[in-house]
């Protein structure tokens, strides 16, 4: 059972939102929050594409989105949609044969503003595209390209102008009877983004995507991410997340699941508790979990793993956790199994033995979860 529903204090009410399909990914409801990202390579390069698009798959990745700047970019996202283990977005920006293209090759979304792509005709034709072809819709409003008239009545992108150019959007897919689609009123500031999704939250009903543009490298655009969706989470606004790094899709991935896994809204893998060590540790802590992270990066089964250097806070924490381990003296330390003191195991064997106790931990729950099914 969760903790979030041992403790009501963790307790986080989601947002009731309708339910989209992003190819066979529900979107929105009661559907697990779903993780995307975005290659970076050439959409024409197809080998490189589908190699990134399965490398984030493998990472955890439900969904990815892809760039269809032109034909030949939507000429490889055939192959591409063929090839990839996840639904495929397309993203279009104006271009409204693109977006009919992207439809005919298999993009399981388009990311596209009605508003942006020409005259009620062609609207009219991408929508027709999209019903034909079961491919939904992601509006993406974003701060930095926000229409003429919103900046000129607004003055600058403020929330209000971003929730108003969303609800205009969606006026056109409800106008057009379409309704499988999805919203993002993203800024590359984390209050303008925040107060934005507060805003659409509560003026539709529609799944939300969840971003924070543009939110920088690796180590700043994690903690900016972590502070605009992890506190729009936490209130439980989001459908769907993808973070926005100046850095491989895999690491966007990574980030999406830690902040999902940190609110308790979804699992993946295995979650290392560990101390930030101090003079006290009994081995090398930071050394073993950066060994451990990698050794562990196959287990996809949920499951909980405390490595801290001493007495002063492991037994504590391994009362939590699936497997842990606690630094002792003498060049050896204790394993926890279930919470409960197990075993004594050398600094030396640790990292092998600790690897093996995961992989067994996981196979066990594993068999449990399919004997339930
Ligand atoms: S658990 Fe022990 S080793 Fe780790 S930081 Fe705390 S006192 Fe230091």
């Amino acid at each position: 059972m969760s903790l979030n529903h041992v403790r009501p204090w963790r307790d986080i009410y989601r947002r009731k939102s309708r339910q989209i399909m992003v190819g066979n990914v529900p979107v929105g409801g009661d559907a697990p929050i779903a993780v995307q990202t975005m290659t970076n390579t050439l959409t024409t390069d197809v080998a490189a594409t589908v190699a990134q698009v399965q490398a984030a798959a493998e990472a955890g990745a439900d969904i990815v989105r892809v760039s269809v700047p032109d034909e030949a970019s939507s000429e490889a996202l055939k192959e591409i949609v063929r090839e990839s283990p996840v639904p495929i977005v397309a993203d279009i920006h104006f271009h409204y044969r693109r977006g009919i293209e992207a439809a005919e090759a298999g993009a399981a979304c388009l990311r596209i503003n009605p508003g942006n792509i020409g005259d009620e005709a062609r609207v009219k034709e991408v929508i027709k595209a999209a019903r034909d072809h079961n491919c939904s819709i992601r509006i993406g409003v974003n701060a930095g390209s926000l229409e003429k008239h919103l900046l000129e009545k607004y003055g600058e992108p403020c929330p209000e102008a971003m929730v108003e150019s969303g609800l205009e959007h969606i006026r056109i897919l409800q106008d057009n009877d379409f309704h499988e689609f999805k919203i993002s009123v993203k800024a590359s500031d984390v209050f303008l983004s925040a107060a934005a999704y507060q805003g659409i939250a509560e003026a539709t009903d529609a799944p939300i995507h969840l971003g924070i543009t543009e939110a920088g490298g690796l180590v700043s655009g994690t903690i900016k991410s972590a502070i605009g969706l992890g506190n729009l989470l936490w209130m439980g606004i989001g459908d769907t997340i993808r973070v926005s790094l100046s850095a491989d899709p895999v690491e966007e991935v990574k980030v999406g699941f830690e902040i999902l896994k940190s609110l308790g809204l979804r699992h993946r893998g295995v979650n290392i508790i560990s101390c930030p060590s101090c003079a006290r540790q009994g081995f090398d802590v930071i050394k073993t979990v950066e060994t451990l992270e990698r050794r562990l990066e196959h287990i996809k089964t949920p499951m909980s793993l405390s490595i801290i250097g001493c007495v002063v806070n492991g037994p504590g924490e391994a009362l939590m956790t699936d497997v842990g381990f606690t630094g002792g003296g003498a060049g050896s330390g204790m394993v926890y199994l279930a919470g409960k003191a197990s075993h004594k195991m050398s600094n030396e064997q640790m990292i092998d033995h600790i690897v093996e106790q995961v992989e067994n931990k996981a196979a066990e729950l594993d068999a449990a979860a399919e004997a339930a099914e």
